[in-house]
């Protein structure tokens, strides 16, 4: 069977893959499986800012009401903003239209659980088989469900968040915060939420555009150019770039320099654990090793996952985990929900900041530093596993120290590691690997891109 749901939703092109009569198909099928559960589900519907919103989320609405679903429209709000929606009030799940950090040519559907986690595998494959069977419910004229609207979301969300940090410390630090949120969805909730803490607001693509004029939506190095700059032009104490859905955060130090997102999730874990006195912290098996160094010495312990914040959000819960998140940004903060939320983490760093009473930079140079190299290379999906079966193998006869097959390979050297992984949407291998000295880690990234590859095509 063709597999409709990727790590975060479904996703494609608009009007190739990505079109209304998917939508329509996938909002039956969403309806179906939660009229399982319940006669009449209350579904939440919000989209990120792209162009093709309105027609997607028309066509999911359409289908939802037709299985007798009862809708309700939250508008235009960051993927966080719905998830904590539906948390909070009584919706039986949510669907958020939004192709994340995507190009503005891409959207995708994500539904959202009751509880406001992102479903699991075995949830999606559910909704998948009724799709594919169009094995919908079929319900009679008077049972359609009703459409309604409700604007006042991100005012929960963000009281939300000001209940759950100090407010009173942000505010008496007076921060200047140069704020760009890529034309996203973060441009509805952020300015308002650091006018609240208090904070000095430069902001830059704080306004909607479905066509990401300002930069491109993913918040890499080379799309921030601009928000660098600015920092340090304005004597901003630090910058924020959100993604276009704004479930991720990356920050910029006072002096202008990009802040890599395993240092703020590592930055941010020290706090928290430091904070509790210990506890869990749940990562994906590709995060730096400074995450498991600060939290060890602080006295919590690191457990790894397979790659994917639903995986991370879902381990966190049934762990009692006190923090958690990934490289890239996503930090997700238990006692607000279980998921990666972008505006939560801004302000928890402004409070790291008040509380510490030092500079980002700072910070950021008292954690432990590695060099971590990340490559690609081609492999056929129906090569992959019998590729990872001879990495593992090889692994084994080089002496390696510990052999983690969480998610791939990782194999943990006396001064580093590397982790070899088949990506779950592409015909690739990802290779990263770590090290406290470049070279070594480019040596191990290189070393094992070249197994890959001699085994994917078969010359060994
Ligand atoms: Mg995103």
């Amino acid at each position: 069977m063709t597999k409709l749901f990727g790590t975060n939703g479904v996703r494609g092109v608009v009007n190739q893959d990505m079109n209304s009569e998917l939508a329509l198909n996938l909002g039956k099928a969403i309806g179906t499986y939660y009229a399982k559960k319940k006669e009449r589900p209350f579904i939440a519907i919000g989209t990120d800012a792209r162009i093709s919103n309105h027609m997607l989320k028309s066509a999911c609405i359409s289908g939802l009401l037709s299985v007798g679903c009862n809708v309700e429209d939250l508008g235009i709000l960051p993927t966080p903003t719905l998830q904590y929606a539906v948390k909070e009030k009584n919706y039986d799940a949510g669907v958020i239209i939004t192709a994340s950090h995507n190009p503005p040519q891409f959207n995708g559907i994500k539904v959202v659980d009751g509880d406001g986690t992102e479903l699991a595998k075995e949830q999606e494959e559910e909704i998948e088989d009724i799709y594919f069977s169009k094995n919908f419910r079929i319900v009679s004229w008077d049972k359609v469900g009703q459409l309604s609207s409700w604007d006042g979301a991100i005012e929960l969300y963000i009281n939300g968040i000001l209940s759950k940090v100090d407010v009173e410390s942000i505010r008496s630090a007076n921060l200047h915060v140069v704020l760009d949120c890529g034309n996203g969805a973060g441009g509805v909730v952020a300015p308002e939420l650091l006018r609240r803490l208090g904070c000095k607001l430069t902001t830059i693509n704080c306004e909607l555009d479905g066509l990401f004029r300002g930069r491109p939506s993913e918040p890499i190095p080379e799309n921030l150019g601009e928000l660098m700059k600015k920092v340090k032009e304005v004597n901003a104490d630090l910058g924020v770039a959100q993604d276009g859905d704004a479930d991720r955060a990356i920050f910029i130090d006072e002096n202008g320099n990009y802040v890599f997102g395993d240092q703020s999730l590592t930055m941010v874990a020290r706090y928290i654990v430091r904070e509790k006195g210990g506890g869990t912290v749940v990562t994906p098996v590709s995060t730096s090793s400074a995450l498991e160094d600060v939290v060890t010495r602080e006295g919590g312990k690191v457990v790894y996952t397979k790659v994917g914040s639903p995986i991370v959000a879902r381990v966190m819960k049934k762990l009692g985990a006190v923090f958690g998140g990934e490289e890239n940004g996503g930090l997700i903060f238990p006692e607000h929900q279980y998921c990666r939320d972008s505006a939560m983490t801004i302000a928890k760093v402004l409070e790291i900041l008040s509380k510490e009473g030092k500079r980002l930079s700072e910070i950021i140079q008292e954690l432990p530093r590695y060099e971590l190299v990340k490559l690609k290379t081609a492999c056929p999906n129906e090569k992959k596993e019998e590729v990872l079966e001879k990495i593992k193998d090889i692994a084994k006869n080089e002496n390696a120290r510990k052999i983690d097959e969480t998610d791939g390979v990782k194999i943990y050297t006396d001064d580093g590691w590397v982790l070899v992984r088949p990506s779950g949407t592409e015909p690739i291998f990802r290779i990263f690997a770590e090290s406290k000295e470049r070279k070594r880690a480019e040596e191990l990234a290189s070393r094992y891109k070249s197994y890959v590859e001699r085994f994917a095509t078969g010359t060994s």
